[in-house]
C-alpha cells in the first residue's frame, strides 16, 4: 500500500516532467503504460488478476511497458483526476462518474463469461442464510442488518439499493445496521458467519466463492431472484460489466492500439491465463447513468453536481480577483460614504450659517426666479412687510409687493425693475420706491435687486435686498422743515436789517408822487396847465406808485414762508430781484455793481425764496466785508453761465479783504462769524439750500484778492434731456 502511495504520489509530482523526458528517453527503452484497476479483492488478487493482461499489453504493443496499479475506491478520483494513470479499468458505477467529470472514455467492455459462455453484463446478488425462515421476500429485510462491499461499490451495492427503492427500501434508514466489507468476500464470510443478517454482492462471486469450496451455495438464500435466464444468480436488473477506458490525456493513437490489442485477445491468448473471456466493443452504459440519477448519486446528486469547493477550486483566480474588486470597492465605498456624510454635515454648516448670516441682516432680503416668484426669505423680510415665507415663497413677488405705485395706479409687471434686472442681467438700484404690507399699507424703500447666477454663469433669478425708508424720509421731511424755518428767521432779520433802507427807498417814489400830485394841484387851481401836461405828471405818479408797489410786492414776497414745491427757474431773473432789493444798500456802500449775466443758461429747479436767500447772503456778505475794510474800489461782481449741460454755476466775487485763513476752515459752519452783531449763519443755511438741491457751494480759493463764492444748481431735468 505504502509503495503505491509512493508510487502514485512520484507519478503525480513528475508526471509532466516524465512526460518531457520520458517521451524520448523512454521510448527506446520501452514506454511504460500505467493501467489503474479496481482494486475490490486486494491488490495481490488484483495483480493476479489483472497482471496476464498488462503482460498481454505489453507483449501485443511491444517495446510499451504495461503495468497494473491497484487502486482503492477512495484512490482511484485522484489518480484521474492527477492522471496518475493512463488507462482504468473500474466498475461501470465509478466509470460513469468519471466520465461526466474527468471526460475518460470507454474503448472496450469487459467480457466476464468464459470463452464458451460470453458474458459482458453483470448484476447484483442480495442474499441472507439459507437458514432464515424470517426473511424470504425483499419486503422482509427491514429491520435487520446489512452488509454490501462499498458505498461506491456498483454491484456490491448500488444495483442492490436501486432495487430496494423500487421496493420503498432505504438502506440507510430501514435496516438496524449498515456496513461495508471492503471486498466482496468478506461480505460473503460475514454474512456466512452471522454476523450480518443481510449481504450483497455482485453476480459470480458467490458461484466462484463456492467453486474455491470457500462457501456451499446451499447456505445461502438469494432474495429477490430474478428469473431471465441469465447464467449467475442475481437480484437486481443486469447492467454492463465493466469499461476499459482511457484517461483525457492519453492520446487516441495508443487507446486505439489497446482496444484493437484487448478485442483480438481470445484469438491469441499467448500471454496465459484469464479469468475472463475478453472484450468486446464498449456497451452502453446509459442505465449506468440512470441508476445514479435514481439514486441522487454522483455525478447526480444536487450537491455534489457543482459544489462551492468545486468553484473554488477552478476558479479561485477570478474568485480571488473578485473578492480583491470588492474588498476595494467595499473600502472605497466606505470612504465614499463618509466623505458624503461629513459634506453633508458640511452642507448642513453652511446652510445654517447662510440661514444666519441672512436672518441676521436687518434688511429684507429675497430671491426670485426666472418666472417672478419668491424663492426664500429672510426674518426681516417677514418682520417688516408682515408676509410669512408660505405666502410668499412659490408666489409672484410682484403680485404681493409691488403692485400698485404710490400714487394708486397699477405698477405694470414689465416695468418692475426686479424682472428687468435678470432681463438684462445687470444689477439695479431703486432710490425710492413703495412696497406693499401684509395689512394692505404700503411703505417707502430703497432696495437693490441683483442678478443670481448658478454654478454655469448662467442667470437664475435675482436677490432683492431692500430697506424701509420711512423713518429717514421723516428724518429728511423734518430737516427740511427746520430748514425752512431757519431760512425763514434769516428772511425776518435781514428784513429787519434792510427795514430802514427800504424805508429810504420808499419814501424816495412816495415824495415823488407826493409832490407831483402837489404841483398838478396848484397848477390845476391855477388853471395854468394843460391836459397834456396834467397827463404827464399823473403818468409820473403811476410810475412812481408802481415803484413803490412792486418794492412792496417784492418784500412780501421776500418774508412769506416757503413755497412748496420747486419750479424751473431763471437765475438771471432771480439775481435782478435781490439786486433791486438790495439796491439801498449797495448805494449806501459805494458799491459798483457788475452783472456779468449770460442770457443763454438753462433754468434750474429750484425753491425760489431759497435760492434768492441763497444770493442775498452771499450779496450782502460782499458788501459788508467791502463796507468794514478799507479797500479803496468797493467792486461787485455777479457772474452766471453753464457748468457743462448739466448745471448753471453763479459766482458773487467782491474786491474786499478776502477770506481769512483762520476763518477758512470752519467758514461753513454755523455760527462762526467776524462780525459783531453778526449771527454766524447765512453760509450755513446757504449750504444746506445748495446742497438740498443737489448743488454745491463753495469759496474758490483761487483769487488773489477779495472773495469769490460760487454756487452750482443742477438743470431742470425737462431742460437737461431737451439740452
Ligand atoms: P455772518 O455774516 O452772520 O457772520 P455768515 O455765515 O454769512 O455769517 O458769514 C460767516 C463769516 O464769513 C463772516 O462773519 C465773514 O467773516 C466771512 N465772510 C463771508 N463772506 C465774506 C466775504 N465776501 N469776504 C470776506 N469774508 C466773508
Amino acid at each position: 500500500m505504502t509503495n503505491r502511495k509512493y508510487h502514485l504520489f512520484a507519478a503525480n509530482i513528475s508526471l509532466s516532467l516524465l512526460l518531457l523526458i520520458a517521451s524520448g528517453l523512454v521510448h527506446a527503452s520501452g514506454e511504460i503504460i500505467r493501467i489503474g484497476v479496481l482494486s475490490h479483492r486486494g491488490d495481490a488478487v488484483t495483480h493476479q488478476m489483472w497482471g496476464s493482461t498488462a503482460n498481454y499489453l505489453s507483449y501485443a504493443l511491444h517495446p510499451k511497458k504495461f503495468e497494473v496499479i491497484p487502486l482503492d475506491f477512495d484512490e482511484v478520483e485522484p489518480a484521474v483526476k492527477d492522471a496518475a494513470i493512463d488507462f482504468l479499468l473500474v466498475n461501470s458505477g465509478i466509470y460513469v462518474n468519471l466520465e461526466v467529470r474527468y471526460r475518460i472514455s470507454r474503448i472496450v467492455t469487459l467480457d466476464n463469461g468464459t470463452q464458451e459462455r460470453p458474458l459482458n453484463v453483470f448484476g447484483g446478488v442480495i442474499f441472507t442464510r439459507a437458514d432464515r425462515s424470517d426473511i424470504n421476500r425483499l419486503a422482509d429485510i427491514r429491520g435487520h442488518s446489512l452488509i454490501a462491499v462499498d458505498e461506491t461499490s456498483l454491484g456490491g451495492f448500488q444495483m442492490a439499493w436501486g432495487e430496494m427503492k423500487k421496493a420503498q427500501l432505504s438502506p440507510y434508514e430501514d435496516f438496524t445496521e449498515l456496513a461495508f466489507g471492503g471486498t466482496h468476500d468478506k461480505v460473503v464470510m460475514a454474512v456466512k458467519q452471522g454476523e450480518f443478517d443481510i449481504g450483497t454482492v455482485r453476480t459470480n462471486i458467490l458461484e466462484r466463492m463456492a467453486d474455491k469450496g470457500d462457501i456451499e451455495l446451499k447456505d445461502f438464500k438469494i432474495i429477490n431472484p430474478y428469473q431471465n435466464g441469465f447464467t449467475y444468480l442475481h437480484s437486481t436488473h443486469l447492467y454492463p460489466e465493466w469499461p476499459f477506458s482511457k484517461l483525457q490525456h492519453t492520446s487516441n493513437q495508443l487507446a486505439r492500439q489497446v482496444a484493437v490489442a484487448l478485442l483480438n485477445m481470445q484469438a491469441s491468448r499467448p500471454a496465459g491465463n484469464f479469468h475472463y473471456a475478453g472484450w468486446t466493443v464498449p456497451l452502453d452504459y446509459q442505465d449506468v447513468h440512470e441508476l445514479f440519477r435514481n439514486l441522487q448519486l454522483p455525478p447526480y446528486d444536487p450537491q455534489h453536481r457543482f459544489t462551492l469547493l468545486d468553484a473554488i477550486e477552478r476558479y479561485w483566480r477570478w474568485l480571488l480577483m473578485a473578492l480583491t474588486f470588492l474588498m476595494m470597492m467595499a473600502v472605497m465605498s466606505t470612504w465614499v460614504s463618509r466623505l458624503n456624510r461629513q459634506l453633508k454635515k458640511s452642507n448642513l454648516y453652511l446652510e445654517h450659517q447662510h440661514d444666519l448670516v441672512l436672518d441676521s441682516v436687518c434688511d429684507g432680503i429675497y430671491g426670485v426666479d426666472l418666472e417672478g416668484n419668491c424663492t426664500f426669505v429672510n426674518r426681516s423680510m417677514k418682520s417688516i412687510t408682515g408676509w410669512q415665507a408660505e405666502d410668499l415663497i412659490g408666489y409672484n413677488q410682484h403680485q404681493i409687493l409691488h403692485h400698485t405705485h404710490v400714487d394708486g395706479t397699477p405698477h405694470k409687471p414689465d416695468e418692475c425693475p426686479v424682472y428687468l434686472t435678470f432681463q438684462s442681467n445687470e444689477p439695479r438700484f431703486v432710490e425710492d420706491d413703495l412696497f406693499w404690507k401684509k395689512d394692505g399699507s404700503g411703505f417707502p424703500v430703497e432696495y437693490s435687486s441683483t442678478p443670481m447666477q448658478d454654478h454655469k454663469g448662467e442667470t437664475v433669478g435675482s436677490v432683492v435686498v431692500f430697506r424701509d425708508i420711512s423713518e429717514r424720509k421723516k428724518a429728511e421731511e423734518e430737516a427740511r422743515r427746520h430748514q425752512t424755518e431757519l431760512a425763514h428767521m434769516a428772511r425776518l432779520n435781514t428784513m429787519g436789517e434792510m427795514a430802514s433802507g427800504i424805508a429810504h427807498e420808499l419814501n424816495q417814489p412816495l415824495t415823488a408822487i407826493a409832490t407831483n400830485a402837489y404841483a398838478s394841484i396848484q397848477m390845476l387851481e391855477s388853471g395854468n396847465i394843460s391836459n397834456e401836461k396834467l397827463a404827464d405828471i399823473m403818468e409820473k405818479i403811476g410810475h412812481q406808485a408802481e415803484r413803490s408797489g412792486e418794492i412792496i410786492r417784492q418784500l412780501r414776497q421776500f418774508v412769506r414762508k416757503e413755497q412748496p414745491q420747486r419750479c424751473p427757474l431763471d437765475l438771471n431773473e432771480l439775481i435782478e430781484e435781490v439786486l433791486m432789493l438790495l439796491r439801498p444798500e449797495v448805494r449806501k456802500a459805494g458799491v459798483t455793481v457788475q452783472r456779468n449775466l449770460d442770457r443763454s443758461i438753462k433754468k434750474v429747479m429750484a425753491q425760489r425764496i431759497q435760492i434768492e436767500q441763497v444770493i442775498l447772503n452771499l450779496v450782502k456778505n460782499a458788501i459788508e466785508a467791502m463796507v468794514n475794510s478799507d479797500v479803496e474800489t468797493r467792486r461787485l461782481a455777479i457772474t452766471t453761465g453753464m457748468g457743462g449741460s448739466h448745471s448753471v454755476i453763479v459766482s458773487v466775487e467782491d474786491s474786499g479783504p478776502g477770506i481769512s485763513s483762520e476763518m477758512r476752515d470752519g467758514l461753513f459752519d454755523p455760527f462762526i462769524t467776524s462780525k459783531k452783531k453778526g449771527l454766524g449763519l447765512g453760509l450755513s443755511i446757504s449750504l444746506g439750500i445748495i446742497e438740498a438741491h443737489q448743488g454745491n457751494l463753495y469759496l474758490d480759493s483761487s483769487s488773489g484778492e477779495g472773495a469769490i463764492f460760487r454756487f452750482a444748481l443742477p438743470l431742470d431735468h425737462e431742460e437737461a434731456t431737451h439740452e
